[in-house]
């Protein structure tokens, strides 16, 4: 995988505000953030895209992500939060190595503004049968 700035960070080349690190994941301070107290985690692997992570490291990251949140929050003082985790660059991902933000919520105008088009399911039994399909489940 090429080289990104998360690369860099886990090589201690570029420096961070380190939060946590475990032998899969670091997590540490977003350098332009949206909220005070918004945190990146990412896992050693570097992996562009969730569907590329492995197992163990997806499990490593599940399991040190509700402490983190629980940290943000009472650092930051805020019950709620946004969890983001962006894929490809029109998803808004701007640094391929996988990444979830940690994004506090002070208040419905600041933290992370989303738009929500949604849409009305259409065949949602012959969907879920080819996403089960694509599972091989
Ligand atoms: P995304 O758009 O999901 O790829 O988010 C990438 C995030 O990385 C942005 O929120 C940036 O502010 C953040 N970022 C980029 N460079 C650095 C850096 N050197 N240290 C900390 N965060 C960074």
């Amino acid at each position: 995988m090429p080289e990104t700035i998360f690369s860099k960070i886990l090589s201690g080349e570029i420096p961070c505000h380190k939060v946590y690190e475990d032998a899969r994941v670091l997590a540490f301070l977003d350098i332009n953030p949206l909220a005070f107290g918004h945190t990146l985690v990412i896992p050693k692997e570097p992996a562009p895209t969730m569907d590329a992570l492995s197992e163990e490291s997806a499990a490593a990251l599940g399991a040190v992500l509700p402490r983190l949140c629980r940290a943000v929050m009472e650092v930051s003082g805020c019950r709620h939060y946004n969890l983001l985790q962006n894929n490809g660059a029109p998803a808004h991902q701007a640094v391929f190595h996988v990444h979830f933000h940690i994004i506090p919520k002070p208040s419905s105008d600041e933290g992370l503004g989303i738009g929500w088009p949604a849409g009305s399911l259409e065949d949602g039994a012959a969907l879920a049968e080819r996403l089960r399909n694509a599972l091989g489940a």
